[in-house]
């Protein structure tokens, strides 16, 4: 059974998604993002879980993905960690972290990430660049602007 993210739950048909994991915690975004579709979604019979997150956090931690990463997004991918079954996302993140896991995903729609990247620093001023250790940005030890971090590809 797919483990699906809330893009699934908004444009995949009913049909489709019966049968499905899914977090608690999406019920309550569904709602706020469509009140319709969240009727129809209760309606039908999915798997709802309230998963433990502490290693889904540690796994996105480590690809630096934690900081991109909402409670919602953590608690899918811990069940798509914890049932071993393929998640369904269009969050880059979220892909970034499986594939560090190598554990299996495919895109909502058609658009899936075919590398794995890190984040780095790159200074707007002098365009140097190094490893982003974590999530803040700062000072060009170079030139003194302002670095930005930016998506880097492996
Ligand atoms: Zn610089």
């Amino acid at each position: 059974m797919p483990v699906l993210d809330t893009a699934a739950l908004l444009h995949w048909p009913m049909d489709r998604l019966v049968g499905g994991l899914v977090a608690h915690s999406q019920l309550a975004e569904l709602q706020r993002l469509s009140p319709q579709r969240a009727m129809l979604i209760e309606s039908i019979d999915m798997q709802w879980l309230s998963p433990s997150t502490q290693d889904a956090q540690a796994a996105a931690a480590a690809t630096g993905d934690l900081p991109r990463l909402s409670q919602v997004d953590l608690d899918v991918l811990a069940i798509a960690m914890s049932s071993g079954q393929t998640l369904f996302t269009d969050d880059y993140s979220l892909q970034n972290v499986c594939r560090s896991l190598s554990h299996p995903f495919e895109s909502v729609s058609n658009r899936k990430s075919t590398q794995q990247w890190a984040w780095e620093l790159r200074c707007i001023g002098c365009r140097a660049t190094k490893q982003a250790d974590s999530q803040t940005e700062e000072e060009c030890d170079i030139c003194g602007s302002p670095m930005k971090v930016k998506r880097a590809r492996r």
